[in-house]
């Protein structure tokens, strides 16, 4: 499989050839073609084995061709991870893949000053990456609002959970629409990673790398 062939769209192929990717992993050959067409997705699998492109590509893609006028500080994705350091690379990421696209991307994460994240929400945003905690502090303040969100995606499950981010998790669920997409990944996979997917996520497709 190539890269060619997964029906992405055109901006996000020339981005992959800039960055030099030419054959899709394994998991973003089996992933990559169910999300474009819409499917939840339930996904086991380590950092390193090229996850961020499996979710990211076809959420772009999808997002390119339904543009949408959004409400002041109101975004379509939201990319859900354990820690600041994976979030800043997520949106890394983001931003390389959607280069030739209108599309943009913001991080927002704790332990540093709120100021700057609340003026990059003020401006325009479609995907937004972010560490739970610090999410709903700034959905408390009406920084960002999470009522247009069509894409929630939880990376890394199994570590939110090792952290803490269960309650947090839930509370944000209650604020984003139940008509979405959602996609979970987690290395592991236990008994609670398997309730969260049976709560959050549509009739799943699975994989497993
Ligand atoms: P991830 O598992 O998402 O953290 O990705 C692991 C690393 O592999 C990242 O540095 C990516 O930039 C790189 N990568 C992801 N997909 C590909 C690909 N298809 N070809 C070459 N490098 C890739």
């Amino acid at each position: 499989t190539k890269f060619t062939d997964l029906g992405l769209a055109e901006p996000l192929l020339k981005a992959l050839a800039a960055e030099g990717y030419e054959t899709p992993t394994p998991i973003q050959a089996q992933a990559i073609p169910s999300i474009r067409d819409g499917r939840d997705l339930l996904g086991a699998a380590q950092t390193g084995t090229g996850k961020t492109a499996a979710f990211s590509l076809p959420m772009l893609h999808r997002l390119m061709n339904q543009p949408r006028r959004m409400q002041p500080r109101s975004v379509r994705a939201l990319i859900l991870s354990p820690t600041r350091e994976l979030s800043a690379q997520i949106e890394a990421s983001i931003r390389t893949y959607a280069q030739f696209t209108s599309l943009k991307s913001t991080v927002i994460f704790g332990g540093v000053p709120v100021g700057k994240q609340i003026r990059a929400l003020g401006q325009h945003v479609d995907i937004l990456v972010a560490t739970p905690g610090r999410l709903l502090d700034l959905v408390d303040q009406r920084a960002v609002s999470l009522r247009e969100i069509e894409f929630l995606v939880l990376d890394e499950a199994d570590q939110m959970l090792d952290l803490g981010f269960i309650h947090a998790l839930r509370k944000i669920a209650t604020l984003i629409p139940k008509q979405r997409q959602t996609l979970l990944f987690s290395a592991t996979m236990p008994k609670a990673i398997r309730e969260i997917a049976q709560a959050y996520l549509t009739d799943p497709v699975e994989v497993a790398v």
